[in-house]
């Protein structure tokens, strides 16, 4: 085996020795290839039928969205603004139909003047943000990540990058949105020129409209982050933030918008239109994967005929889920409050180990969460959290409702008491899997 010099390796050593040796010993690439293709099947059985997927950020594309993935013009290169004038590359008269077809529909789920198609992930949203609307050395505020602070807005991610002082929005560990006394202060103290909201841990709408009457003060603005609730803002779930106060708002298309995996930018002002968009080509997008724009498009038109029930229901899920865990004396956050407006249940779990050994207990029973921050710890605390989130996109688009949220409490809860043993539980996961198999909200239905 050829030696590998692992000094500065970032990923687990072990896990890639194991990729080595399998390069090494396969007598031909062909044999690496059907390794690659095993480990895709196997996925795909495990995670895609034996699992109950409960990570938020996920969401089950349908059919369709799936199979454009894969198309043609996925090889294609279409570099610039829609239209022939516009391109770098000739021959794109088809890939203008699609990109108009999905810029559109965008427009119309979102009631926006302006979308764009381009960006090949959320995180990349967020960098054209601070691109377009901010300066090197300008103040902003944001939220922390115990507060569900996503880290493209803080330090570590596009906000640090563009060298902005950073100060954190005031948020309220009880009612789990922003303190608006405290952020009046602090806010007028700061004066920053942008003001990021939207967050991975999302529980209830922020007061938008009166922040935004705050920093509008000295000619501030408003910029929403909405990766997480994209599909329960353009369904009608949650607050509007375009008609709140927000200049901008970017969001993740595979998250309960249920697209394929990218980012989304939406705006109303004409004046934002050159900055954002230059930020966006040629700064930040050139090849743009033309069977993402595709299967985008296909998404948008999909949640126009399916968005509203589909996001009504993933939201009664999640609040059925809260009380059902709740009732089995596990700690919900927000339950003086309804437990939930999203999709998305966070549990306490510090009693029963912290949120990284519960859920590797529970992937063990085939149920699969994440850990999270949640208010009271460490920003440092990330990999040993105090909480568990959970997120009904997937198990709503398989057609559960709320009583089978009753079934998916009992198991959870189940687990993260460790009441029963993990084989015990996953029998009862595979069960209910195997009664919910065809994706809703899609015309295949
Ligand atoms: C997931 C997330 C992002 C990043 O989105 P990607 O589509 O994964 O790039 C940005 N902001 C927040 C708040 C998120 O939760």
């Amino acid at each position: 085996m050829s030696t590998v010099d692992l000094k500065g390796e970032v990923h687990d050593t072990s896990v890639l020795a194991r990729a080595r040796e399998i390069i090494e010993n396969s007598p031909s690439p062909r044999i690496v290839q059907e390794e690659i293709v095993n480990a895709v099947s196997r996925n795909a059985i495990w995670r895609g039928s034996e699992c109950l997927n409960l990570l938020a950020p996920e969401a089950p594309a349908s059919p369709l969205v799936r199979q454009l993935l894969a198309s043609e013009v996925g090889t294609r290169a279409a570099e610039g603004h829609i239209g022939s004038r516009q391109r770098w590359f000739a021959g794109t008269k088809y890939i203008d139909e699609i990109e108009a077809l999905c810029v559109e529909l965008l427009k119309k789920v979102f009631q926006a003047n302006f979308a764009d198609h381009r960006l090949v992930a959320s995180m990349i949203g967020n960098m054209t943000v601070y691109s377009a609307l901010t300066q090197p050395g300008d103040k902003i505020m944001t939220i922390s990540q115990p507060f569900g602070g996503h880290s493209s807005n803080r330090m570590d991610g596009p906000a640090g990058v563009r060298g902005l002082h950073i100060t954190d929005v005031p948020m309220d560990p009880i009612e789990l949105t922003v303190d608006l006394e405290d952020f009046a202060k602090v806010a007028r103290q700061v004066r920053p020129k942008l003001v990021t909201l939207g967050a991975s841990l999302t529980l209830f709408p922020f007061p938008l409209k009166e922040m935004s009457a705050i920093v509008s003060e000295w000619g501030g603005k408003i910029f929403f982050d909405g990766a997480h609730q994209l599909g329960l803002i353009g369904g009608g779930q949650f607050q509007d933030p375009l008609r709140e106060g927000a200049c901008v708002m970017t969001g993740s298309a595979g998250k309960t918008f249920s697209g394929p995996q990218s980012g989304i930018i939406v705006w109303n002002d004409p004046e934002l239109s050159v900055p954002i968009t230059d930020a966006i080509f040629p700064t930040l997008a050139a090849t743009h994967q033309v069977n993402r724009v595709a299967a985008l498009a296909a998404a948008a038109a999909e949640f126009l005929a399916f968005g509203k029930d589909y996001m009504a229901q993933i939201a009664a899920n999640a609040q059925a889920l809260g009380k059902a865990l709740h009732e089995r004396g596990i700690r919900v956050l927000g339950d003086h409050k309804g437990y939930t407006r999203t999709h998305q249940v966070i549990l306490d779990v510090r009693n029963y180990g912290g949120g990284y050994k519960v859920a590797e207990r529970l992937a063990e029973s085939n149920i699969i969460t994440n850990k999270n921050l949640i208010p009271g710890d460490n920003a440092e605390d990330w990999d040993y959290p105090s909480g568990l989130r959970i997120g009904t996109t997937e198990v709503t688009r398989y057609g559960m409702k709320e009583s089978e949220m009753e079934i998916i409490a009992d198991l959870i809860a189940r687990g993260v008491t460790e009441k029963d043993k993990p084989a015990v539980i996953k029998a009862k996961v595979l069960e209910l899997r195997n009664s919910f198999t065809k994706l809703h909200y899609c015309y295949q239905d």
